[in-house]
């Protein structure tokens, strides 16, 4: 396969100077991940400032209430900041230090990404922009003052909507400008290559930790290894490890929102068309005439209208089976667990946790479920507590 490539997806669509910076950074990347002294630099951040190995928990009592095969969670909620987007930002920022740049670009949606990246960026001494739609400024106003606290700085981006594709776009023009110093930090298994490659590589250890605790606790693979897909990340990175073993069934969970029509979800795989989007070609959601749709989810951090080249090459060679979880199913999910063990999740975790309970249910005691709860919930207390006043 062509390097960068995950079968027709994936590449790298950018400007000559660029892709000459992209094929640098590659080269060191390849060499780093190689690295004794980097990989063992990486290992004591995860293990002493993040908390890894986060724990793979079994839901005795949800298990008992759906009365199926066994659930378990990957507990990456327990991360410093909350999520698994820390494990990319540990990586990246490593790599940015190796490679002697002094500072980070990024973009965020929600603030989760970007709070995550300014954290790494406090704990390297890098200097941190953050570029975030003034939409979702003016939403996520607690996140906001977390990066600023952290050092960071918060570029508004009031083009377009003011959202996330918008400050991608930003993001992307101020690295073009900034390379030689700066490093692009992307959010997810999404952007030119090398990003998709090594946003995976350092989102993996989920997998890696999965197969030797699920090998602990039931001394066999898991049957099912289940995991929402924004833009994939928590979800390769789970994957990965189980790439190889056909027995393990993997399954990305997407958002259906409010339903099938365009605007209504972030249901990608199940809607998306081929095209070129951000620097990379993968599926999109787009209308018929090619022009990008807005992508919609109850869960802010599954709101992206592309989708990781790599996830878009499992689903035609059938490696990987999508299906997709509406807003009111991931809620649903949200109170169950809450409820029921004790774990508030996010709600895009919620997503796979819905898909994780309704899988459980059809199969037999003896199967292993696990669901990758990308993240805590707290973040989400605010919406639900409004959403559940106009339900009243
Ligand atoms: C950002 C985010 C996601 C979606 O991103 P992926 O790249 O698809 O993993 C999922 N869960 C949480 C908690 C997030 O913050």
């Amino acid at each position: 396969m062509k390097k960068g490539y995950f079968g027709k997806y994936g590449g790298s669509f950018v400007s000559a100077e660029i892709e000459e910076e992209l094929k640098r950074l590659d080269e060191a990347f390849c060499r780093l991940k190689k690295d004794k002294v980097f990989l063992n630099e990486l290992k004591t951040i995860m293990r002493d400032f993040q908390g890894r190995p986060t724990p793979l928990y079994f839901c005795k009592n949800l298990t008992k209430k759906i009365g199926g095969a066994k659930i378990y969670l990957k507990r990456e909620d327990l991360n410093h900041t909350g999520a698994h987007k820390i494990n990319h930002c540990v990586g990246e920022c490593l790599l940015a230090k190796h490679l002697g740049k002094t500072k980070i670009i990024a973009e965020t949606g929600a603030g989760q990404h970007g709070v995550a990246i300014a954290t790494v960026c406090a704990l390297f001494g890098l200097d941190c922009d953050v570029y975030m739609g003034t939409v979702d400024i003016e939403k996520q106003k607690i996140n906001v003052e977390k990066m600023k606290l952290l050092g960071a700085r918060v570029v508004p981006v009031s083009a377009g909507d003011g959202t996330l594709k918008d400050a991608v776009d930003a993001a992307f023009e101020a690295y073009a400008k900034e390379y030689k110093t700066a490093i692009y930090c992307i959010g997810s298994v999404v952007g030119p290559h090398p990003f998709p490659t090594m946003v995976k590589f350092f989102q993996s250890v989920i997998g890696k930790e999965v197969k030797k605790q699920v090998k602990q606790k039931e001394n066999k693979l898991p049957d099912y290894v289940v995991a929402c897909v924004g833009g994939g990340s928590n979800s390769m990175g789970i994957f990965s490890a189980f790439l190889k073993e056909k027995s393990v069934n993997l399954i990305g969970v997407e958002a259906l929102g409010k339903g099938n029509k365009l605007g209504d979800n972030s249901a990608t795989i199940k809607h998306g068309k081929l095209a070129v989007y951000q620097g990379y070609k993968s599926l999109v959601l787009q209308d018929d005439s090619g022009n990008i749709a807005d992508a919609y989810s109850i869960a802010s951090g599954l709101d992206y209208p592309g989708v990781g080249p790599e996830h878009a090459y499992l689903h035609d060679r059938k490696r990987a089976t999508y299906v997709a979880v509406s807003d009111t199913e991931a809620l649903n999910a949200f109170y169950t667990l809450t409820k029921c063990e004790g774990i508030i999740p996010a709600l895009e975790s919620s997503h796979a946790v819905a898909y994780g309970i309704k899988l459980a249910k059809t199969l037999s005691s003896d199967k292993v479920v696990v669901v990758n709860l990308s993240g805590r919930g707290d973040k989400d207390i605010d919406f639900i507590l409004n959403n559940q006043k106009t339900k009243d």
